[in-house]
């Protein structure tokens, strides 16, 4: 283990330290073998959800099908995977919870470069897209956006923080000390709140939430935190699902995984929807529920393939075989299909 409370100012230095002296594959690079052939840093997949039951069962179901999505996802690509259901700080709750989470693990994981965080709400759905690394050495924090509507429009949806890349360093627990004040809940959550929605565009009036916080870091704070932080929008790192579910049907008719893009996006994130939740969030929670079901289909048929089934439609959980084209016509007698 790692003293995680003796850390304030100079982790870099100490993860450094920890390195030479703990982990001889990465010695002074931040490099380790994950596949046998390819060199890529280590990433940690962190998420969860709340440590009470669902209200609404259907949710619980849910949030297991999200599980065994990212936990598909990590094997494949030789990552790890922490689920976290505890309340860290009994005033960082809720969406807040990612923040000290993060926190956490960068102190007890210095072998880890890069922490992905992921909603609970969010599934991949390319499951071959591999994030693109190299692009980011220079930077600390990924997210999906879009520069003009961040610094310019000031837009509380400019940026998204349900699937973030966040590094391994000092920089970054900076950034969650800057980024965390408007999180206790009570009176300060409610109070920032009120701050935000005058403060930027089309964001409704309720409790402070991360996302507009972050916005509100950047839009008031560029000099200190932009030149690190890289809005991407080249693949979705996080996609908007009103968007994408519709048309499933037509990518899997024209395209392949490993795109990312709008083309086969690598995550479809369920924005709005509250499956958790006795009442729904911004939409009828039958259609939600609905379109979990068709972009975990989606998702698990690209994993179901490597055995050789498919799910007979995105509609519904059965699954039949798969006839390859080297099959010879009697090679499903039963009729199984
Ligand atoms: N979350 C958590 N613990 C909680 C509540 C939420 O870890 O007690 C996580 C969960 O992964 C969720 C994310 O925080 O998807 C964002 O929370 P929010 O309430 O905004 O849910 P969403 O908008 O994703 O439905
Ligand atoms: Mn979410």
């Amino acid at each position: 283990g790692f003293p995680a409370a003796a850390v304030s100012e100079d982790w870099d230095a100490q993860r450094s330290q920890w390195k030479l002296q703990n982990d001889p594959n990465v010695s002074t690079s931040t490099v380790v073998a994950r596949s046998g052939l390819q060199l890529q840093p280590r990433m940690l997949l962190v998420t969860g959800s709340q440590p009470q039951h669902c209200e609404n069962p259907v949710g619980d179901h849910y949030l297991l099908k999200s599980f065994k999505n990212k936990l598909d996802y990590c094997r494949l690509h030789s990552m790890e995977m922490f689920y976290n259901t505890a309340d860290l700080d009994h005033l960082m709750t809720g969406f807040w919870t990612k923040l000290p989470l993060l926190r956490n693990l960068m102190l007890g994981h210095p072998e880890v470069e890069w922490l992905w965080w992921m909603d609970s709400d969010a599934m991949f759905t390319d499951m071959s897209f591999q994030v693109p690394l190299e692009k980011y050495e220079s930077y600390n924090l990924v997210l999906h956006g879009f520069n003009d509507s961040v610094y310019k429009n000031k837009s509380w949806t400019g940026l998204n923080t349900g699937s973030f890349l966040i590094r391994n360093c000092q920089w970054s627990l900076d950034l969650l000390d800057a980024w965390s004040p408007m999180g206790p809940k009570g009176s300060i959550r409610d109070k920032a709140g009120e701050l935000l929605s005058q403060s930027l565009v089309g964001r409704p009036s309720f409790e402070a939430d991360d996302q507009s916080a972050l916005v509100y870091l950047l839009i008031t704070q560029t000099a200190k935190w932009a030149n690190k932080v890289f809005l991407e929008s080249t693949y979705f790192l996080h996609g908007y699902w009103v968007e994408l579910v519709e048309k499933y049907e037509a990518m899997m008719e024209k395209y392949h995984p490993g795109l990312g893009d709008e083309r086969w996006p690598l995550v479809t994130h369920f924005v709005g929807c509250k499956p958790c939740s006795q009442n729904s969030g911004d939409y009828p929670m039958e259609k939600c529920v609905k379109q979990m079901e068709r972009a975990f289909n989606f998702g698990d048929n690209q994993i179901l393939d490597i055995y050789g089934y498919q799910h007979k439609s995105l509609e519904q959980p059965d699954v039949k075989p798969i006839l390859r084209s080297t099959d010879t016509s009697d090679s499903d007698p039963l009729k199984l299909s």
